[in-house]
């Protein structure tokens, strides 16, 4: 099956990962939604030995090695069950997206339809982020979510950030949505941009 995939970055906090799960979950026919960091996440989860080597990255905030998200994001996208591929948290770097662009390149099954970049200030990422961590219960904090992690986290999405948006201005496939406003308005603006491009 040839799939279509939307690309979404954005800050710490810019809702990016809330956004397209409720995108996703609306129309589950067509389209499914992988988050890097919850993929991430997940194998840390599992207990492996990869998963050991990943929380010592994401612990520090620091962007996991490039051989491991690649093989996260293609197998992602290979095995998904629908024609419509959201994945938020990547590029998050420069090496990553051209990485990326190399294998579409070669990759006549997987167009790169739009990166959608949900834009909020640095001020409204780190209110969400630390209100975050002040919500989550016992156990289920994040190990990034704190107030040191967030400024490291906040300068490794904005350093690469200028040269992601040329990239993709150049290949006429950046969209950016304002990430201030309500989460109903965000994820209506982002669905119907997505749904005129499938
Ligand atoms: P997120 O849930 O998107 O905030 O991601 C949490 C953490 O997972 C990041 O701080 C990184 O350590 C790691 N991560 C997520 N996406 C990527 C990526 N594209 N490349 C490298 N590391 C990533």
């Amino acid at each position: 099956m040839s799939k279509k995939l939307f690309l979404i970055i954005g800050a710490p906090g810019s809702g990016k990962t809330t956004d397209a799960s409720l995108i996703a979950k609306k129309h589950s026919d067509s389209i499914v939604h992988y988050s890097t960091g919850d993929m991430l996440r997940e194998e840390v989860s599992s207990g492996s030995e990869l998963g050991a080597t990943i929380e010592s990255y994401i612990s520090r905030g620091a962007l996991v090695p490039l051989n491991i998200i690649i093989d996260t994001i293609i197998s992602a996208i290979n095995q998904a069950p629908v024609p419509n591929v959201l994945i938020d948290g990547y590029p998050r770097s420069v090496e990553q997206m051209k990485a990326l662009d190399e294998i579409l390149a070669d990759n006549s099954d997987i167009e790169l339809v739009s990166v959608i970049e949900v834009r909020v200030s640095e001020q409204v990422a780190k209110e969400r982020i630390l209100g975050r961590a002040a919500e989550a219960k016992e156990g289920e904090q994040r190990s990034d979510d704190s107030v040191e992690v967030f400024y490291d986290r906040m300068k490794i999405y904005t350093d690469p950030l200028a040269e992601i948006q040329e990239f993709y201005t150049n290949k006429s496939l950046l969209h950016v949505i304002n990430g201030e406003r309500t989460l109903d308005v965000i994820v209506e603006d982002m669905d119907n941009f997505i749904q005129s491009k499938i």
